[in-house]
This record gives C-alpha cells, structure tokens and sequence, in this order.
C-alpha cells in the first residue's frame, strides 16, 4: 500500500461513496445509507437535487468566475433574496463558514474603531464553534480546536452560552466590547438549545450598549431549525448574520449579512475574496433558496423534525442510558448518559449516516429537509433498535 497522502486532519469512517439521490447515499460496494447528517447540515436538499444539478450545469456552461472587480448581477440577485428573507440591508459573499465569520470579526473591530475603541473585543460563548482559521479559532470555546496554535488572535471575552447575566456583568466592567458572536443553537457543541427569551436579552443588552449583536448561523440557516434563519424564531433582527452550510447544498459559498451601521462599516478595499460571490456559486446559491422558500421546506423541517423527536421520545425516553432528547426543527440531538463514539460505525453498518458530538455523549442528526415521512420513520425506528440494543450491551459489560 502506498503512503496515504492526505494530512491526518479528520478520523473518517472506513466508506467511500460513489452516488448519491435524495436522501441516500451509495458506497463503492453498492450497498445503500440513509444520510442523516447531510454532510453536516449541507445538504439540505439532498443529493444530486435537480435544481441545484441543473444551476450547476447551465451557469458552468455559461460563465463559471468573472472577478469581484467588475459587477456580478447574480451576486447581486442572490444578495437581494437574502436581505428579503432575512430583514438585512447588505451581504458579503465568501466561499466558507469561517470566512463568513471573519467578515463579521471584521465588521465589529472596524465598528468598535469608528467609535474610538483602540482595543475592540467581542463577546463569545463556552462550548461555541465559529471555525478553524486564526481568528474563527479563537473564537471557538473549545480548547482542543486552540491547543497548538497560540498564540490566539486576541480581542475575544469569553461567557457562559444561555447566560444573559454573565453578559450583563461583562458589560457592566468592560468597556472594550464592541458585540457579541453567538449561535442561536450550539451546533458542534452539541445541540444546545438556549432558553425562548435568550436573543431577545441579547438584543436588549446590545441595544442598551451599542453593541454588535452578531449570529453565526452557518449551520442553523438556510430552514435547518424550521426558519430560514434561527433567530426568526425570537422574532428579533441582530446587526449581523454569518450562514454557509447548507446555502450551497454543497457547492461552497458563504455569506456575512449585515444591517444599518454594520452594514456600511466595509468600504473598498477593506475586505474582500477572489472566489467569493462567483457567477456560479450565487446561480447555486440561487437556486437553493429558490427551492427551499418555493416547496415551504422551512415549514416541513419544522413539521418533519416534530415527527422525528416526537417518534425517538415515544421510544427511548426513560432509558437509564437516554439523558435526553432535544431538537429544533431538522437539528436534532440525542444525549447520552455515558459515551457513545461507537455507535456512528455500528449505525453505519445498519445503513445510517449520523455523527456524535458534544464529547462523545451526543448522537446528532442533521436529515436533509426533504426526506419523506417513510425515511424519517426508518431512521427512528433503525436508530432507537440500535441504541436499545447498545445500551443493554454496556450494562452487561463489567465495570472497570
Ligand atoms: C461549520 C461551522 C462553521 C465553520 O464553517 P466552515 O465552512 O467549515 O468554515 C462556523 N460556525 C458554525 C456554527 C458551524 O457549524
């Protein structure tokens, strides 16, 4: 066997897959799996979706990349759809979630300047996850992202996430910040849900500060959570919105949303990308959008996720090994008692894509927002055998 030659960046599965078609994924062995992770939140329309295929195929024949140096009329179009959805003013369009992220970081320390703060910091939260470059890095509340790479870019305070008083004593000391970076849901920290009323706090926090209040919703935009956007659901409007994953179904493009004063804080030269905002990446992203508010997808995630939570509740909950069974919409999580890393291989070989996270101990589902009924069945009723199962085998292992 030669050496591998990729960078031992990822622990992956031992599957390659070949083909895919809606919510089902085919391996190079032919054998079939339903994806319930979606390639973490990204494809939200499924595989090989006929309207993204389609956008892909006649957009790469037409013009695939001009330069953000003269204009780009999809860019545009794409932006307009966004800021409609959204209630925004302007978007910044990059090719990744951390980048998205980086235009925010951006945003806020130029924000902070204009107001002369000479140290801007900004506000994020324990167990959060905004990337993997420098700044997005150090961001992140998880030190095993950091560890190695200090040194950290500075400028970040770090606070309890579902925590508005420890953000009312922060702001009470400290007169550097300039906003706060927060996820609606904890998404790698493991389905965190904050309490109904946890933006609206924010949002009257940064009003009564003149703060940033800034919303990384790379992974729960584009419906995942039942609104095109999570904070749609607290019926507030932040300052700046951060989205990616499933914005592309899979074709890379990121996009930093602002409003008002964030909104016009860049000006020429102050940020800026070669890929971002491609004529192709934006006619994807077009029809992504397009597909997801024409079939009402938000309200099916919503609609779609009850079912899912609702059936793994009716089955697993009281199980000595179940902490508890959570979700908003399409990002679901089941929580064990003790870790459960094995059980993504064990689900694969029953045919289901899954992932854990929050340090072993959270089974996340990310299905995509078009799976049927029938498939959704499937997964709780494949998915709560397996755990039952599992569960009574580490009982009857001896303790050590
Ligand atoms: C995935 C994710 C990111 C990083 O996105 P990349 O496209 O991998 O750079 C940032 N924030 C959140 C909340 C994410 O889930």
């Amino acid at each position: 066997m030669p050496q591998q030659p990729l960078m031992n960046t990822y622990k992956r599965l031992s599957v390659s897959f070949e083909r895919g078609e809606g919510c089902w994924l085919y391996d190079t062995d032919g054998n079939k799996y339903l994806d319930a992770l979606s390639g973490i939140a990204v494809c939200g329309l499924g595989h090989s979706h006929p309207a993204v295929t389609t956008a892909i195929c006649e957009q790469a024949s037409q013009l695939i990349h001009t330069s953000n140096l003269y204009n780009i009329p999809l860019q545009e179009q794409l932006a307009a759809r966004l800021t409609n959805i959204s209630g925004m003013d302007k978007v910044f369009f990059s090719n990744s979630g951390a980048e998205a992220n980086e235009a925010a970081i951006k945003i806020a320390r130029k924000f902070g300047h204009a107001k002369g703060i000479e140290k801007p910091s900004i506000i994020v939260m324990e167990s959060s996850f905004h990337g993997r470059t420098m700044a997005t890095l150090s961001a992140t509340g998880n030190r095993a992202v950091q560890a190695g790479f200090e040194p950290l870019v500075g400028g970040f305070v770090r606070a309890p996430y579902n925590d508005a008083e420890a953000i009312r004593a922060i702001a009470a000391n400290n007169k550097n910040i300039v906003a706060i970076l927060v996820e609606p849901i904890l998404g790698e920290g493991g389905v965190l849900i904050p309490a109904d009323d946890y933006l609206a706090q924010l949002r009257s926090i940064c009003d009564d500060n003149d703060w940033l209040l800034m919303l990384d919703e790379v992974q729960t935009g584009n419906g995942r959570t039942g609104r095109y956007f999570a904070y749609q659901h607290s019926y507030i409007i932040p300052d700046v919105v951060t989205t990616a994953k499933g914005l592309g179904n899979g074709f890379p493009i990121g996009a930093c949303l602002a409003k008002g004063r964030a909104a016009t804080t860049f000006t020429p030269g102050a940020h800026g990308s070669t890929f971002g905002g491609s004529p192709l990446a934006c006619a994807v992203g077009l029809a992504v959008t397009d597909t997801i508010m024409n079939e009402d997808l938000c309200d099916r995630a919503a609609s779609l996720g009850k079912r899912i939570l609702d059936g793994f509740k009716e089955q697993l909950e009281g199980m000595n090994y179940v902490k508890e069974i959570r979700g908003k919409g399409l990002m679901i999580a089941i929580e064990l008692n003790e870790a459960g890393s094995e059980l993504a291989i064990l689900a694969k070989v029953k045919g289901i894509l899954l992932n854990i996270t929050g340090g072993g101990h959270v089974i996340r589902l990310l299905p995509p927002l078009v799976m049927t009924d029938t498939e959704a069945d499937l997964l709780v009723n494949t998915l709560s055998k397996l755990i039952k199962i599992y569960a009574a085998d580490e009982r009857s292992k001896p303790r050590s």
